[in-house]
C-alpha cells in the first residue's frame, strides 16, 4: 500500500498534547540544521515551564483513565503492533527525512530507526501475548505495576530507534508518557505521532514536548513525573541522576561509551575490515556502542594497519542521501568542533595519523571530517579515554590476552565492545573477562531479547528484553489476600 507523504510542519509552533497538535506556550524555538549543507530546514518549540506542564498533566490524566488504566497487556500489544506497521508502511520516507535531518547516511536511517524500531514494536507486542503481572506466593498477592508517568528524554543520533526503544515498553508496561527528542532532530518525531495516531493510541497517552537540555530539565524535575528514561551524554546522565535523586524518582540512564575492539592474533583481520564501518565507525562515528579502541595482538599489528588504511581509503564519503556514502557529515557543527579538538589533541601527542585527520577535500559545506585513525596510542591518553564521537579510532598494541582484557578494563565506560578470534570459544572466553554490559564475539549484533545497556560511566539500568520492561513496573505486594486453609 503506498501512502501520500507526511505533512510535516516544517515550522512548528505546536506540541503534541492530549492527543492532538496544540500551540506552545513558548516564542522561543530550537532550529533542525541539515548537516549536509548547513541550511536551517524548520523549526519548532523550545518547550517551557507551561509545555511540559500541560503535558505531564495529559499524561497524568490519560494514566486514571478507563480507556487507558483498564487495558490489559494484549490489548496495549495491539496498539504497538499498530504503530509497527503504520511506521513500516512509511520507511523509505521516513529515513529520506531522518538523513536530512540528522545527516547519517541513506543506507542505515531506516533501518536503524524504522525497520529495528518497528521490531522493537513487535518484540514488546510479542511478550504482551503472554505478559501476566500478578502471581500469588502463599497468602501474597504480588503485582507488577505500571510505574506511571514516565520522562522520555533521547539523542539525536537515532532519534526514532532511540525513542521507540523506550515507548514500547513503557506502553506494554501501561505507563503513560511525555517524550522530549533532541533539541537539534524535533521534526522526525512526527512520524512516530502519525503511527501512534494511526494506532488509536488513546488521547494523552504519550505526548511530546520538543525543546533542548532546558525543556529536558524541566521534565526531569517535574513532580508529576515518576519516572525518567534517558538516553544521551554521561555528563546529562550525572545531572539528571542528580535531579532524580532529589526527588526519590527512579531513572534508567543510556550514556557515553568508549569500548574496545580485541583483536586477538588469530583474528580473520578481512571478516574485521569487513565490519569496520558498523563495529567501530558505524553512524558516522556517532554511536554510542562503537568499539573505536582497537586493541591489536602485536603480530597482527602491522598488518592491521596496512588493512585500515586500505579500508578506509576506499569508503565513500559525502552526500549522505546517496545510498552507497558509508561517511555523511556529522549531525551538527558543535559536535564537528568537538571531534576536530579531538583530532588535534592526538596530533599534539605525537600519536601517528595512520589515514584522515582533516577534512575531507571537495566538501566546503555540511559538518565533515575525514574518518580518522590514530596508532601507536597509549591508552591513558586522552584520545583513547574520552568519548570522542565521531569516525575516530585509536590503535594499541598488547602482548598477551591478560594485557588485552586489562587495557579493554581501562576505561569510565563499559556499554559495548566486541572480541575477533577465529576460535569461538577464546573469543567468548576473552568477552566473559571485559567489563561492560554487552559485547559481541566476531562482531556486535544486539538481539532484542537481550538486556542491553552500560556498566560504570556508560549507564543504569537495561533496555530490550524483558528487562527493558522491568523499568517501567514496580512490584505491589498485598498481604493476606489468599488467607491460608
Ligand atoms: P546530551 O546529553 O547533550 O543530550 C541528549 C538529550 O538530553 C537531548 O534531548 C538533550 O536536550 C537532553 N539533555 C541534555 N542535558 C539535559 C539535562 N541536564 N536534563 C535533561 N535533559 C537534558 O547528549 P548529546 O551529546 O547530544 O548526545 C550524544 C551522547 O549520547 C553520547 O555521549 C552518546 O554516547 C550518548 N548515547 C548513548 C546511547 C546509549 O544507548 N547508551 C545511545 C545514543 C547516544
Amino acid at each position: 500500500m503506498s501512502l501520500s507523504p507526511l505533512q510535516i510542519d516544517m515550522d512548528s509552533a505546536n506540541v503534541f498534547v492530549d492527543g492532538t497538535w496544540t500551540p506552545s506556550h513558548s516564542a522561543d524555538r530550537v532550529l533542525a540544521i541539515n548537516p549536509a549543507t548547513e541550511e536551517t530546514i524548520g523549526r519548532a518549540p523550545d518547550g517551557d515551564e507551561q509545555d511540559v506542564d500541560a503535558a505531564v498533566r495529559a499524561a497524568r490524566a490519560a494514566f486514571v483513565r478507563a480507556d487507558w488504566a483498564k487495558t490489559t497487556p494484549r490489548e496495549r500489544a495491539g496498539y504497538l503492533r499498530g504503530m509497527a506497521d503504520r511506521l513500516e508502511q512509511r520507511s523509505a520516507e521516513a529515513g529520506e527525512f531522518l538523513t536530512t535531518e540528522n545527516g547519517m547516511p541513506i543506507a542505515i536511517t531506516a533501518m536503524m530507526n524504522i525497520d529495528f524500531g518497528a521490531a522493537i514494536l513487535r518484540y514488546y507486542a510479542g511478550l504482551g501475548d503472554a505478559l501476566e503481572l500478578e502471581e500469588v506466593r502463599g497468602s501474597t498477592i504480588v503485582r507488577r505495576e505500571p510505574v506511571g508517568v514516565a520522562g522520555l528524554i533521547v539523542a539525536w543520533n537515532g532519534p526514532l530507534m532511540l525513542a521507540i526503544a523506550k515507548i514500547a515498553p513503557m506502553l506494554l508496561a501501561g505507563c503513560t508518557a511525555v517524550l522530549k527528542p533532541a533539541g537539534e532532530t524535533p521534526l522526525s518525531v512526527a512520524y512516530l505521532i502519525d503511527a501512534a495516531q494511526h494506532a488509536g493510541l488513546p488521547a494523552g497517552v504519550l505526548n511530546v514536548v520538543t525543546g533542548g537540555r532546558e525543556t529536558g530539565a524541566r521534565l526531569v524535575s517535574h513532580p508529576g513525573v515518576d519516572k525518567i528514561a534517558f538516553t544521551g551524554s554521561t555528563q546529562a546522565g550525572r545531572a539528571i541522576a542528580a535531579a532524580c535523586g532529589e526527588q526519590m524518582k527512579p531513572c534508567s540512564l543510556e550514556l557515553g561509551g568508549k569500548s574496545a575492539a580485541i583483536i586477538l592474533e588469530d583474528a580473520d583481520l578481512d571478516h574485521y575490515l569487513a565490519q569496520l564501518p558498523i563495529v567501530s565507525m558505524g553512524g558516522n562515528g556517532q554511536g554510542c556502542v562503537l568499539s573505536t579502541r582497537l586493541l591489536v595482538a602485536r603480530p597482527r599489528y602491522d598488518e592491521l594497519k596496512g588493512g585500515l588504511r586500505d579500508t578506509i581509503a576506499k569508503l565513500p564519503v559525502g552526500d549522505p542521501h546517496d545510498p552507497a556514502t558509508v561517511f555523511g557529515p556529522l549531525a551538527m557543527e558543535r559536535q564537528r568542533d568537538k571531534v576536530e579538538d579531538y583530532i588535534r589533541d592526538g596530533k599534539a601527542q605525537g600519536f601517528e595519523v595512520l589515514t584522515g585527520g582533516g577534512r575531507p577535500a571537495g566538501l566546503d559545506r555540511g559538518f565533515y571530517v575525514e574518518p580518522t585513525v590514530f596508532a601507536d596510542v597509549d591508552n591513558s591518553s586522552r584520545i583513547a579515554q574520552e568519548e570522542i564521537f565521531g569516525p575516530v579510532v585509536t590503535v594499541t598494541p598488547f602482548d598477551s590476552d591478560e594485557e588485552a582484557v586489562a587495557l579493554a578494563n581501562d576505561s569510565q565506560y563499559g556499554l559495548g565492545g566486541s572480541v575477533f578470534s577465529t576460535d569461538q570459544d577464546r573469543g567468548v572466553e576473552v568477552a566473559r573477562q571485559v567489563r561492560t554490559g554487552t559485547i559481541g564475539v566476531n562482531g556486535y549484533q544486539p538481539g532484542l531479547d537481550a538486556p542491553f545497556g552500560g556498566v560504570k560511566q556508560s549507564g543504569v539500568g537495561r533496555e530490550y528484553g524483558p528487562e527493558g520492561l522491568d523499568v517501567y513496573l514496580q512490584a505491589k505486594s498485598i498481604y493476606g489476600a489468599r488467607p491460608q486453609g
